[in-house]
């Protein structure tokens, strides 16, 4: 479709999936800066409902209940919660699709995605087909390369444009976008409050009280519900 497209473009959306488990300053920052420098019309942060490569610590609801605290604070951000109420795992290009359908054939679709996401993309469900249906932007994350060599580099060598074809193609491109992005990790939160650590201006301070008052990730991972349950 991308490059038989021959009109206007008519919205520019971006869309950003995530765990988010918790959410975090380095997702908000990460999310406000790509609207800022790419210029979305409209911004949404798409929690998914259950990883395909792994289990999310807290269930959808407590997960979805974060974001919308930490958007109260944002109002240029959306939540989209499609994957939390699609009962079935949660594959990128089955969003992809559904906001095609919904969105029409004019619509510029970009699926935002760190690098530490990008290095796996190989593995995603379809993943050579995401691009008829959005573009995918990657945001350069420190310490993180993109990949040299393999079939994934090469799609990406093919398929890389510049910025500015966000408003001018509906999807097929695969846009780098280097960002001074925020050395904060889930997993690092989630350690801190199990180890009884301070989280504080880690995550929007709704978001730290939530997990103080619900008693979120006080046991290690992998640490059994049960004490007297073997690990
Ligand atoms: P975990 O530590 O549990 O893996 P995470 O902090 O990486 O979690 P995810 O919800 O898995 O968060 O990530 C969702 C998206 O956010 C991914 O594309 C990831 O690359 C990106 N991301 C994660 N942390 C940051 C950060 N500090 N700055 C910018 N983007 C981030």
């Amino acid at each position: 479709m991308s490059q038989s497209f021959q009109g206007v473009i008519r919205g520019v959306y971006g869309y950003f999936g995530g765990t988010f488990d918790p959410i975090h300053n380095g997702h908000l920052r990460m999310a406000i800066e790509l609207q800022e420098t790419l210029g979305f019309d409209q911004f949404a942060l798409v929690p998914c409902h259950q990883p395909p490569h792994r289990q999310a610590h807290s269930d959808d609801r407590v997960r979805a209940q974060m974001v919308s605290l930490a958007l109260e604070q944002c109002p240029g951000l959306q939540l989209d919660p499609r994957e939390l109420e699609r009962d079935s795992l949660s594959y990128s290009i089955d969003t992809l699709q559904q906001l095609r359908d919904e969105l029409g054939d004019a619509a510029s679709i970009s699926w935002c995605v760190g690098m530490d996401s990008l290095v796996n993309i190989g593995s995603w469900h379809r993943w050579r087909e995401l691009l008829d249906y959005a573009h995918l932007v990657v945001v350069a994350r420190p310490g993180w390369q993109l990949p040299q060599s393999g079939e994934v580099a090469d799609w990406l060598q093919q398929h890389r444009a510049d910025t500015d074809v966000l408003h001018r193609r509906p999807c097929g491109a695969v846009v780098i976008q280097p960002l001074s992005l925020l050395q904060i990790s889930a997993t690092d939160i989630r350690q801190r409050v199990a180890s009884g650590n301070s989280v504080q201006f880690l995550l929007p301070e709704p978001v730290r009280q939530f997990i103080e008052q619900n008693g979120l990730y006080r046991r290690a991972p992998g640490e059994s519900e049960n004490p007297c349950l073997p690990k």
